[in-house]
C-alpha cells in the first residue's frame, strides 16, 4: 500500500499524569504514516481523489489541544482514531507521539510511543427462527450500518434453511454480511450481543430456536481456539447455511486455517452430502 508520511508535526498540548503538565503543556511531535491507495490522484494529478496531508494535521493538532489525556498511549489510541474515522480513504495508520519534555529528572532526547491501527475486515453470519425472521436480520443489519465504527456492509440474499442440529424448531432464516471495522474482535463479539439482546433474545436450548443470532465467521487472518470466540467460526465448513451466503460476497476469501477458499468448502460440503 502507498504512504502519506507525516514527520514531526509539533503540538503543543497538556497530555501528562502531573496536573502541573496539563496546566502548563509542553511540545508534542506527532509523526504518522497514512497507507492509502495513491494511484488516481497521482494519474489524474487531482487532490480529490487523496488525503490532504495538510487537513490531517490541523485535524490532529486540534483534537490534541482539545483533549488532554494522561498517557501518550491514549492520546495517541484515541488520535489514530479519529483519523481512520474522519479521512475514509485511509486504510491504515502508523502514528508516534514523541515527549522529549516528559518530566523523566534525567537527561534523555526522547520517549515516544509507536502505534499501528487500522479497518479490519470480518465477515458475521446472522440467523432468525422465531417471529419476523426478515424483520430481526434486516434490524441487525441497520444498526451495523449506523456504527460509526463499522463501514463499508455488505449483505448477502437470505436463504430459509432446515434447523441445525437436532432440537425440534421452525426453519431458518440466513444470511451474511461482510464489513469493516475498527473494533478489535472481542469488541466486535460484545457488539453483536448486544444486538442479539436487543432483538429480545432469550437463550433457552443450545441451538435452539432465537429470533437473532450473530456469529463471527472470519476477523482478518486472526485465529483463536477460546471458548468465548473461536475464529474462524469452528463449524462454519460443515454448514451450507453458513457457505452459501458467504459465497456470494466472497468465494474466493481464504480460510486462515484450512486454506481453502468460500467456494472450495462450499463445493467439499456438498460432495460429502
Ligand atoms: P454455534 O456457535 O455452533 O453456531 P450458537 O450460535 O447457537 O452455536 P450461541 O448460544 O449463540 O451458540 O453462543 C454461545 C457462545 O459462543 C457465546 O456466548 C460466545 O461467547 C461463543 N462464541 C465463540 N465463538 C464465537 C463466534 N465466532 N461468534 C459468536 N459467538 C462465539
Ligand atoms: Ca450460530
Ligand atoms: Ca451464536
Amino acid at each position: 500500500m502507498d504512504e502519506i508520511r507525516i514527520e514531526n508535526l509539533e503540538i503543543y498540548a497538556g497530555h501528562g499524569v502531573f496536573a502541573e503538565e496539563n496546566r502548563t503543556g509542553q511540545p508534542f511531535f506527532v509523526s504518522a504514516v497514512l497507507y492509502t491507495d495513491t494511484y488516481k490522484a497521482g494519474k489524474e494529478d487531482d487532490l480529490q481523489y487523496s488525503t490532504h496531508y495538510g487537513e490531517v494535521c490541523h485535524f490532529m493538532n486540534q483534537f490534541l489541544k482539545e483533549h488532554t489525556y494522561k498517557l501518550i498511549e491514549a492520546a495517541a489510541e484515541q488520535t489514530a482514531r479519529q483519523v481512520l474515522l474522519r479521512f475514509p480513504l485511509v486504510k491504515a495508520i502508523d502514528l508516534e507521539i514523541r515527549k522529549p519534555k516528559a518530566p523523566i529528572g534525567l537527561p534523555f532526547e526522547t520517549v515516544s510511543v509507536k502505534i499501528h491501527r487500522s479497518w479490519k475486515q470480518a465477515y458475521i453470519a446472522l440467523g432468525s427462527n422465531m417471529g419476523d425472521k426478515e424483520g430481526y436480520l434486516n434490524e441487525a443489519v441497520t444498526k451495523l450500518r449506523q456504527n460509526p465504527l463499522i463501514r463499508k456492509v455488505e449483505v448477502s440474499d437470505f436463504i430459509v434453511t432446515k434447523p441445525y442440529g437436532g432440537v425440534e424448531q421452525d426453519d431458518f432464516l440466513n444470511g451474511a454480511a461482510k464489513i469493516e471495522t475498527l473494533y478489535t474482535p472481542y469488541e466486535l463479539l460484545i457488539f453483536l450481543q448486544e444486538l442479539e439482546q436487543e432483538a429480545s433474545r432469550e437463550r433457552l436450548v443450545h441451538w435452539g430456536p432465537r429470533t437473532l443470532d450473530l456469529d463471527v465467521l472470519f476477523f482478518e487472518d486472526f485465529v483463536s481456539d477460546d471458548k468465548v470466540l473461536t475464529v474462524p467460526h469452528p463449524d462454519m465448513q460443515n454448514r451450507d447455511f453458513v457457505l452459501k451466503p458467504l459465497c456470494q460476497l466472497s468465494p474466493y476469501y481464504m480460510h486462515p486455517v484450512l486454506l481453502k477458499s468460500v467456494k472450495q468448502m462450499l463445493s467439499e460440503l456438498k460432495d460429502r452430502a
